[in-house]
């Protein structure tokens, strides 16, 4: 059974009302996240994993249109709800890093091979670029690929469109968890990568910044920033975990 939290959101400035609602799947722990305009009725779906009816079911009960579907990465646990919510809603555009897009119809890179699934998604519909920024049912995102977990990987810096003055929302996938990163042994992995994108391009974020992370709980910037015992802000770290 999936497990539902509401994600309480740092209030500042001028940001519109929103909820962002976390759906923790098994078998892997994957978080998926519906985050919403309320002001509007509209949502967006960050990385819809094993129970994506759970997803519909948040996605009805609030009485949302969604948007479009967000991928961190295409790592089977993050897209096995694609194909559902592309069922229901047939013109949600599908939207993943161009590095990553493969993995959405290859079983072998998106790992469900190994798990006996031969797991494909729909493929992506639009595919971003590092450092691109783009406005999408009235939130401002901002691109940021950062491999070492996975080849394509990006993290989702978000604003509402009023406030993009404020810290952002950081979607982070399988890079930076509380306490912890994602694990760097897959064949295109990379400690010293995953390293050095989380010090160049998350830990100069506002200490504020809340980061919604594919495992686990809710974190922010400041927090992993001075206690992440993997990725430190100034040094190296401990030796390479691999
Ligand atoms: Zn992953």
């Amino acid at each position: 059974m999936a497990h539902l939290q509401q994600i309480d959101m740092p209030s500042f400035p001028g940001r519109p009302p929103l909820s962002l609602t976390c759906i923790e799947s098994s078998p892997f722990a994957e978080n998926s996240y519906v985050l919403a305009r309320t002001d509007r009725g509209t949502c967006l779906v960050f990385d819809p994993g094993f129970e994506p009816d759970a997803i519909i079911e948040v996605i009805e009960q609030g009485g949302l249109e969604p948007q479009a579907i967000l991928l961190t990465h295409g790592h089977s646990d993050h897209i096995a709800g694609n194909a559902a919510l592309k069922a229901k809603w047939p013109d949600l555009p599908i939207l993943v890093g161009e590095s990553e897009a493969v993995k959405l119809i290859d079983p072998e890179q998106n790992l469900s091979r190994g798990f006996g699934l031969e797991l494909v998604s729909p493929p992506a519909d639009r595919t971003l670029s590092d450092r691109e920024r783009f406005e999408l049912a009235g939130f401002v995102f901002e691109v940021h690929e950062i491999p070492g977990h996975s080849s394509g990987h990006v993290a989702f810096l978000v604003w509402p469109e009023e406030a993009t003055d404020g810290p952002p929302m950081v979607f982070a996938g399988d890079i930076l968890f509380r306490g912890s990163i994602g694990r760097t042994d897959f064949p295109d992995g990379s400690f010293p990568m995953l390293a050095s994108g989380i010090r160049e391009r998350l830990y100069p974020l506002p200490e504020a910044s809340l980061v919604l992370p594919g495992h686990g709980e809710p974190t922010t910037i400041g927090h992993e920033r001075t206690t992440n015992p993997y990725v430190t802000a100034n040094d190296d770290g401990p030796a390479d975990l691999n």
